[in-house]
């Protein structure tokens, strides 16, 4: 099989996350700050050292303020939730995945709280940080509180300007909560320059760790209301959730050895460096659409935006048509609207979404053409 469908989670895992993941089950696997004795001991310590890599790799001097959580998705509802108030008022981007949208209109319908959606025009090869920054400006309300975006979107590679809109929610006294999903481990994030007050990872996509893993890192001086209670190990006298980092927020058993894979994943991304992960893949990304365009019947989406993934559709056939046909030529790829209904929406996608091609580290010049060379049957 050829893997491209490192938007959804990567595959393979670097042999240093696999083998650590299996040294921790079978050598250090005590339930972390659960007790004192020595496996306790040892897999809290796995926990801390990966706090550290984590923490150090996103710009933040505080370990502690890095909180585990399964994915994205439940990184990106606690921040949501904890954060919100009754009455909030919210800017979102016009290319967010559900793990964003979702949430956040549920608690409008509910009427809890308001919204408003920017565009980030990525149709328009000339967008520029300060449209962007105009169009979220031109939205703000006295009652808005937090703007939340994904930094890259899962469905094409457009990204947004963090740095600018971090200063721009600073000015405003917003919350700015960052999806990374799809740039964690693809482009350098640093939450201080970025003034970011949520940041919301995947352990198991760009990262390079195991799924069951996924972070979420707060800024300084933030605390959020919890979503989930229960032990912590700490403070077990009393009836509230401690009000420290990160244990306020990390109810239940870690999953250590998951998170001990995501150490070796945060290593080898600092080891390759996310430049020369990003152009690689921007690489592959550049030839394949080069060979694409040069067939009959293929429509690209934004083409201007070369990166980690590439959005396209065979004129005349279902995109699902294609994954499925894709697949039987042993290609994994993935078809339809990836969760983003908000991001076809903007990209003007036809019925049934596109196909989406995100390769990773272990993809090669050869796995692209094999893909060309499959599309070329099914078109014929
Ligand atoms: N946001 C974006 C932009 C994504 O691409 C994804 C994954 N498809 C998510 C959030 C959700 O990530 P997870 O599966 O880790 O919850």
């Amino acid at each position: 099989m050829i893997y491209l469908d490192n938007a959804a989670t990567s595959f393979p895992k670097p042999p240093s996350v696999t083998a650590e993941q299996t040294r921790c089950m079978r050598e250090y696997c005590g339930n972390p700050g659960r007790g004192s004795h020595e496996l306790a001991l040892r897999a809290a310590e796995k926990i801390y050292e990966c706090r550290e890599e984590a923490a150090s790799l996103f710009g933040s001097n505080h370990p502690e303020n890095t909180v585990f959580t399964m994915n994205t998705t439940i990184a990106l509802n606690m921040a949501i939730k904890g954060l919100l108030r009754r009455g909030d008022h919210v800017l979102l981007s016009d290319m967010e995945h559900n793990a964003v949208f979702r949430p956040i209109y549920r608690l409008a319908k509910n009427g809890e709280i308001s919204y408003d959606i920017f565009p980030t025009h990525v149709l328009d090869t000339a967008a520029k940080a300060e449209i962007i920054c105009h169009e979220i400006e031109k939205r703000i309300t006295p009652r808005t509180r937090m703007l939340i975006c994904a930094h890259s979107s899962n469905i094409c590679s457009s990204s947004l300007p963090l740095k600018e809109i971090g200063a721009l929610c600073r000015r405003n006294r917003l919350f700015f909560v960052v999806d990374a999903a799809q740039s964690a481990g693809h482009h350098s994030i640093d939450m201080q320059q970025m003034a970011i007050s949520a940041l919301c990872v995947p352990g198991h996509k760009g990262l390079f760790g195991p799924q069951g893993s996924g972070i979420l890192l707060f800024g300084e001086g933030i605390k959020a209301e919890t979503l989930f209670e229960g032990g912590s190990g700490y403070q077990s006298l009393e009836g509230n959730m401690p009000e420290e980092a990160p244990e306020r927020y990390e109810a239940g058993t870690l999953p250590t050895p998951a998170i001990s894979g995501l150490c070796e994943g945060i290593r080898t991304v600092k080891k390759l460096g996310t430049e020369r992960i990003f152009q690689h893949e921007k690489l592959l990304n550049a030839y394949l659409q080069e060979r694409l365009l040069a067939l009959p019947k293929i429509t690209v989406y934004t083409p201007h935006l070369i990166g980690s993934v590439l959005l396209f559709n065979v004129n005349g056939i279902s995109a699902d048509q294609v994954g499925n046909e894709l697949n039987e030529n042993g290609i994994c790829v993935r078809a339809g609207y990836h969760c983003a209904a908000l991001g076809h929406a903007t990209l003007g996608t036809p019925t049934g979404g596109a196909v989406r091609v995100s390769p990773g580290i272990y993809n090669t010049f050869s796995h692209m053409d094999a893909l060309v060379d499959a599309v070329k049957r099914i078109i014929q």
